[in-house]
């Protein structure tokens, strides 16, 4: 799951960056509203984060443009304290949630998870396929029962692969989603990131779970 973080105050911005890869979310920050414009409508992103508070572009009219345009990604707004009625602007113009600043930083993560959840039209948070099953609330993944252990990075290709199971994903498609915009198409981490987690979830199974689809990507499915 891919963010964009629009906030122009530099310590908020690298708080949130920070929390939100420890979740293993791939993370995009901008400072400016204009370019932040720019990234959210090239529409790669799962979600964005946007301060009202900008230099180049207000928040509200980035948010606008963005609902004109029909994109239509959940979008959580951060407001000041002194900002009441921008809150209330902010949910009229097409906000999914606001957060008021200072924040517990908790709390930006549950409602990150909310609000990507919904995203996603999923119901129950838990995902199955076959007897691989991943939990988002606890980021617990199990595989016939036995406990899979992941990093941050394998975790979130999993959790992308599973959401989109029995589509076939494109390295760019993968990219785009799990990796930040300062990955490198031209390397073969994918395919490394890919063998990683084969080796944890199909390695010694009789049903394998993760394919290769030559010539286009990987696609996760039961056979
Ligand atoms: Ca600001």
């Amino acid at each position: 799951m891919r963010i964009l973080v629009i906030e122009d105050e530099a310590k908020v911005a690298s708080f949130i960056r920070r929390a939100l890869e420890e979740e293993s979310y791939a993370v995009d920050v901008c400072a400016d509203g204009a370019k932040g414009l720019e990234l959210a409508s090239a529409g790669c992103y799962d979600l964005v984060i946007l301060d009202l508070m900008l230099p180049g572009l207000p928040g509200i009219e980035v948010l606008k443009t963005l609902r004109k345009d029909q994109v239509s990604m959940p979008v959580l707004i951060l407001t000041a304290q002194s900002q009441v009625n921008q809150k209330v602007k902010g949910l009229d113009a097409g906000a999914d949630d606001y957060l008021t600043k200072p924040f517990a930083i908790e709390e930006l993560l549950a409602r990150v998870r909310v609000l990507l959840r919904r995203g996603s039209g999923e119901a129950a948070g838990v995902l199955q396929i076959d007897d691989l099953v991943l939990n988002p609330a606890t980021r617990e993944v199990t595989r016939g029962g036995r406990r899979v252990e992941l990093t941050t990075k394998e975790y979130a290709l999993l959790e992308y692969l599973m959401r989109n199971a029995g589509r076939v994903l494109t390295r760019s498609m993968i990219a785009e989603h799990v990796w930040n915009q300062d990955f490198d198409t031209f390397t073969n981490v994918i395919d490394v990131y890919v063998n990683y987690l084969r080796n944890k979830i199909d390695r010694g199974q009789d049903r394998k779970l993760i394919h290769t689809v030559r010539g286009s990507g990987y696609s996760l499915k039961a056979e």
